[in-house]
């Protein structure tokens, strides 16, 4: 890290200063960019998703040394809605009351809908949706009963609009945006919000992984999909970055969140403007 790095991270405003963060999935990618961002705005975070423990425990350290916060890890299983109770309970015993859940865990499988495999459907609805309801039932009531609570699922895009071979993808993320609408106008006033944010493509590994299976469903080489595939949706024909939506999660927890409740936030470069 630079010194012009080191000083950002001591001398940046801290608005989160003290708040209790859960990011779901965040040992790579968006989640992990976003458990960045409210780290460096002082926030405490819960690293949650799978991987190699060593690296998980160096992403930890550096996480809170780097931005002075406190930063625990919870290898909770999201396909388990056990697991997922004890990760809240874990997270409240070591860090306090949760403030802010980010539902982000995700997980992609894609080939037509008459060849689906049944397992992944069911793999794909329990991590990317039934694991957002799990965690906000376990979280709301304190978010209520303190009077602020900020609840950010991931969702996608293909929250809003479908592509082929997507069937469980597409079906679980607008089942997160219809989520999203309930919890947010069941705590419309309580000083907890409940937000889509709606991502377009975001360069992570889970875009990287799907490239070989969109190659073989469309019998087009890697560079093919890419071009033609995927950022032929996004008119800016430019990926997203971690940064960006780490950013807009960021502002969702301000203050200056406080009205936007229920939504379905794009960024996606003009995709479902189409
Ligand atoms: P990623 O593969 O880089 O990260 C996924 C994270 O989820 C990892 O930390 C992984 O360990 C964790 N995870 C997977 N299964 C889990 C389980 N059963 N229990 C706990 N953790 C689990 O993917 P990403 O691209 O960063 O995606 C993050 C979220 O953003 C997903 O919900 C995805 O659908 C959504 N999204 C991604 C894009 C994109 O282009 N990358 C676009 C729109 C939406």
């Amino acid at each position: 890290m630079t010194m012009t790095a080191l000083q950002n991270a001591t001398t940046a405003p801290r608005p989160l200063q003290n708040r209790v963060a859960i990011v779901t999935g965040s040992t790579s990618g968006i989640g992990l960019g976003i458990a960045e961002v409210l780290a460096g705005q002082g926030a405490n975070i819960v690293l949650n998703g799978f991987g190699d423990p060593n690296e998980i425990e160096q992403t930890r350290e550096t996480l809170a040394s780097l931005h002075g916060v406190e930063v625990i890890y919870s290898p909770a299983d999201l396909s388990d809605p056990g697991k997922i109770q004890d990760m809240v309970a874990f997270a409240r015993d070591v860090l306090g009351p949760i403030d802010i859940l980010v539902n982000n865990a995700g997980i992609q499988h894609v080939a037509p809908v008459s060849e689906f495999p049944t397992a992944k459907w069911d793999a794909i609805l329990a991590v990317n949706l039934s694991s957002a309801f799990h965690a906000i039932k376990a979280s709301l009531p304190e978010m209520v009963e303190r009077g602020y609570g900020r609840i950010i699922n991931i969702a996608s895009a293909h929250g809003l609009v479908a592509s082929p071979y997507k069937s469980a993808y597409v079906a679980a993320k607008h089942g997160v945006v219809g989520l999203t609408k309930t919890v947010a106008l069941e705590a419309a006033r309580t000083g907890v919000t409940c937000n889509a944010i709606c991502p377009g493509y975001v360069w992570t590994p889970l875009v990287e992984k799907q490239i070989a299976d969109q190659a073989r469903a469309h019998r087009m080489t890697h560079e093919q999909v890419i071009t033609d595939v995927l950022l032929t949706a996004q008119p800016n024909r430019k990926f997203a970055s971690v940064e960006e939506i780490g950013a807009l999660a960021a502002f969702l927890c301000s203050e200056n969140g406080a009205s936007i409740t229920g939504t379905a936030l794009s960024v996606d470069g003009g995709w479902t403007a189409h």
